[in-house]
């Protein structure tokens, strides 16, 4: 639920946009994730702050002392026992799957035991709206309480892949706590990069430029060099495909932290990392597209009325344009990919359905690997098992197009054929507008 308004925002500007910029409004990160999953991949994987800190700490990143509680009582045990081992304050923050909580009432200092509790009970549970969440917002289920940093400076901190170098880039800048691509926009000189040569890595020659470029104290160089080359290396060796400091503060005392963190990670490699993989928290997803990944379908919920079924990320786009062309709004992307099978369709008809908003379903599919017959069987299959109610029109071309119509035709079932792609999309603009 929460994804989707970050996504129709993109969605109402351009249906060509949502494709390909699909990958950058799942990443919702505080910077856009270049290097989102392939062509038809699923989203890359986000963790929590808590989940970041804890994996940054492994490489000699230091963060904040502090826990993750699920519940009041155990926030108010963390709080309680930072406060006994000599914390001055401590923060109580959100944990969400997106950032400008801090905005948005979800980070909040604390002196007392007291306050600490109050801000526990005012932010577990809340319905917490950032920039990155939609107007409806996310809810809070998990805290992170750590004990408060004397900050000095907020600066900032990343490492993403820069797609047209085809190198990693390490970015750093003194205007931290801010949103970087508002930073990236206004002032681009603000914000320092190094360019890392895959066969060399990241150089301690460049790590000492940033340091310096951050304006950093002598006494607090050495300690940033060694920062910067372990989120390097936690970066690496964890296959991000984002890391994210911001605010990597300084402190009155000279020492460096990172106050926030966030990874995400290139899910083509996850495989290799089972420890990562369990880090996933579908609470923070949208509950049909977690159904969906469970199935290997591309899907994207979205807020239309026209449900699409379509076999390839080209066609899918073409499909949503040639529906709002034809005057009708898509209710989601859905490529079932190019060898689906009569179970991915079954399951990719159960989601559809699942959608509230869906007057319509419009099936169009082109022949290729996937057999039309397959397809037809398929969703014939599906309308009987699932006893769909909303009309569904197709538009079929490619292998076994005759045979497919024929399963089609002798099934009984209502279904009207579309001679052509925009034949197709008017037929189901009408027969969504049919029904109430
Ligand atoms: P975000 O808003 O989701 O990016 O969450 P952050 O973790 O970056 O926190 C937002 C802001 O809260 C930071 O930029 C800090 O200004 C402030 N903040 C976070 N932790 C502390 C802390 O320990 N002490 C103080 N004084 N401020 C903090
Ligand atoms: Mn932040």
């Amino acid at each position: 639920m929460k994804v989707q308004s970050t996504r129709l925002r993109f969605a109402r500007a351009s249906w060509r946009k949502i494709v390909f910029f699909l990958p950058l409004i799942r990443s919702r990160s505080d910077l856009i994730d270049p290097n989102p999953s392939g062509h038809g991949g699923p989203s890359p994987m986000k963790i929590h702050e808590y989940q970041a800190k804890e994996i940054l700490a492994k490489y000699g990143v230091p963060v904040p002392k502090g826990e993750v509680a699920n519940t009041p009582e155990e926030a108010a045990a963390v709080a309680r026992k930072l406060f006994a081992e000599g914390a001055g304050g401590v923060v109580v923050k959100a944990q969400i799957h997106a950032g400008g909580r801090g905005k948005g009432g979800g980070v909040k200092v604390a002196k007392t035991r007291e306050d600490a509790e109050l801000h526990v009970k005012n932010i577990l549970g809340m319905q917490l709206v950032t920039h990155q969440t939609g107007p409806q917002g996310q809810k809070v289920q998990r805290l992170l309480i750590e004990e408060t940093a004397a900050i000095d400076r907020e600066l900032y901190l990343g490492i993403v892949l820069d797609r047209a170098a085809g190198k990693l880039v390490f970015m750093a800048s003194q205007a931290g706590g801010m949103e970087i691509e508002e930073v990236a926009a206004k002032t681009p000189e603000a914000i320092f990069k190094e360019m890392i040569d895959p066969a060399v890595g990241f150089g301690a020659w460049q790590a000492r430029k940033l340091a310096f470029a951050l304006g950093l104290k002598p006494t607090q160089i050495n300690q940033a060099v060694g920062f910067f080359q372990s989120l390097y290396k936690a970066f690496i060796e964890t296959d991000a495909s984002l890391v994210e400091i911001n605010p990597f503060i300084t402190t009155k005392d000279d020492k460096l932290y990172a106050l926030d963190a966030k990874i995400n990670f290139d899910d083509n490699a996850l495989f290799r990392h089972p420890e990562i993989k369990a880090l996933r928290d579908v609470a923070e997803e949208d509950p049909l597209e977690v159904e969906a990944s469970k199935y290997a379908l591309n899907y994207i919920k979205l807020d239309g009325s026209i449900a699409c079924m379509v076999n390839g990320a080209g066609l899918a786009m073409a499909t949503m344009d040639i529906i709002q062309y034809a005057g009708g709004s898509p209710a989601n992307f859905l490529d079932v990919g190019g060898g689906a099978t009569q179970e991915q369709i079954e399951h990719a008809f159960e989601i559809l359905l699942s959608d509230a908003n869906v007057k319509a379903i419009f099936i169009n599919i082109f022949g290729g690997i996937l057999r039309v017959d397959r397809l037809a069987t398929g969703v014939v299959a599906a309308a009987k098992n699932l006893n769909v109610k909303v009309p569904i029109v197709l538009r079929l071309e490619g292998t076994n197009v005759e045979e497919g119509r024929k399963i089609l035709k002798e099934s009984g079932l209502n279904f009207q054929v579309g001679a052509t792609m925009k034949e197709a999309a008017e037929l189901v603009v009408a027969a969504a507008k049919g029904v109430k």
